[in-house]
């Protein structure tokens, strides 16, 4: 089906099972390296851009500070996030408040902490954000109705149609904002490079239009994010998104404007393995030729974005060499939407037994967060955090020197 060494190398991966070993499962281990190769390969990708990392795909504390230390600046969903990360001494001018669903009193927490930029996509927002944040910078989401080739869409429920954008931009300004810029997200794990396209020529009929119309001169795009990390399904490199993206970039615009990415998935999600242990294996009639595996991780504490198989993760065991057979995979929970690939069909060793470990490669995006905090009395998903030196808690502390 795959192998291990196409995700990850021989000798990170020895190291990754001996500073794992004596921790109990289920957990995930995120290798800050990894997470510091894929900034740098970003930057040398699109040096002309700024880079404002979604939080929200792994928000430990290493990574933050890590990222920090890089030159990143940060795309803050909550108020709760924004704490987090200007607790670390990072200044709020790094800051871009990118939800653009937000209660009123949240635009007037961030104002009062510093941050100046806000994203929005309806009159509502906007209203609040003059009102509360006056002065601030904004950018209006603009809607993309992301084809098939995401894995994980963010459509319908963030953007507006690019007429709108076009009154709250000119709104803005009325109001005393300063209309600065556009952004999408194509939808993320998007393995259409083509995606782009249109989204940057929507942005560019915007730039010139609201120029010419209104004497507006906006001066950002802010591409949200997309790229993908390292799953089942084939993508290109990232270096054919940065050529493609930068082609569209210099097709549409004669000077190109400031642009802002929004990377999550795409600098964390390989950097991480969720190490599991097999519950029970069991068949459903004498005859089955398929067996279900239940393991201690699931829907419940990590793998939510196996939700109707959109992620599929590479999975792995000790026993690979093995003659295989089809599995279904599931959760520990007591409740029957916890199965991960039951239409996908996994194989795994014939010798597999209750007590073996699975590994589940590229799980450091958007897992250990997405867990619920107490169901059926299961904690949420412990990680842990990983560099040449030490291993450390989410919250930054260190356990111990490697
Ligand atoms: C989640 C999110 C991102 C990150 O997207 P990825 O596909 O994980 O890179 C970027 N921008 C916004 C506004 C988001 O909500």
């Amino acid at each position: 089906m795959f192998k291990r060494e196409e995700f990850v190398p021989d000798e990170d991966w020895h190291r990754f099972r001996e500073i794992s070993k004596d921790f109990p499962t289920p957990n995930i281990f995120i290798n800050l390296d990894e997470i510091k190769k894929h900034y740098e390969q970003l930057k040398n990708a699109f040096p002309y851009s700024t880079v404002y990392y979604a939080v929200k795909a792994n928000p430990g504390v290493p990574v933050l500070k890590l990222l920090d230390k890089m030159g990143s600046n940060f795309d803050i969903a909550s108020r709760y996030e924004l704490d987090k990360v200007l607790a670390l001494g990072i200044s709020p001018d790094r800051v871009s408040y990118g939800n653009t669903i937000k209660k009123a009193c949240d635009v007037e927490y961030f104002y009062q902490k510093g941050v100046r930029m806000f994203a929005t996509d309806s009159k509502e927002d906007l209203k609040n954000i003059a009102e509360k944040a006056p002065g601030s910078r904004i950018y209006v989401r603009i809607l993309i109705e992301n084809s098939s080739t995401a894995d994980w869409p963010l459509s319908r429920k963030f953007g507006c149609h690019p007429d709108m954008a076009y009154n709250l931009l000119v709104m803005a300004k009325e109001k005393g904002l300063e209309p600065y810029g556009i952004s999408f997200h194509v939808g993320s794990q998007q393995r259409d490079i083509g995606q782009w396209n249109d989204a940057i020529a929507k942005t560019k009929y915007l730039f010139e239009s609201i120029e010419e119309e209104d004497d507006i001169q906006l001066k950002m795009i802010n591409m949200g994010g997309g790229f993908p990390a390292h799953y089942i399904q084939p993508t290109n490199e990232l270096s054919e998104y940065a050529s493609e993206i930068t082609r569209y970039l210099h097709d549409d615009f004669d000077e190109i404007p400031l642009i802002i990415f929004e990377p999550g998935r795409s600098l964390v999600g390989d950097s991480g393995i969720l190490t599991s242990e097999i519950v029970l294996i069991s068949r459903k009639n004498n005859t089955s030729l398929s067996r279900w595996v239940y393991q201690d991780s699931g829907k419940f504490n990590g793998l939510v974005e196996t939700l109707d198989e959109c992620i599929k993760y590479p999975v792995v065991s000790d026993k690979d060499h093995g003659k295989k057979g089809e599995v279904i995979l599931a959760g520990p929970t007591c409740d029957s939407a916890d199965i991960m690939y039951e239409n996908t069909k996994y194989k795994l060793p014939i010798d597999l037994k209750v007590g073996d470990r699975l590994y589940w490669l590229s799980t450091g995006a958007y897992t250990s967060t997405y867990a619920s905090v107490e169901f059926n009395g299961f904690p949420p998903l412990k990680t842990y955090y990983y560099d040449s030196e030490a291993i450390y808690e989410a919250n930054g502390d260190f356990i111990k020197k490697i």
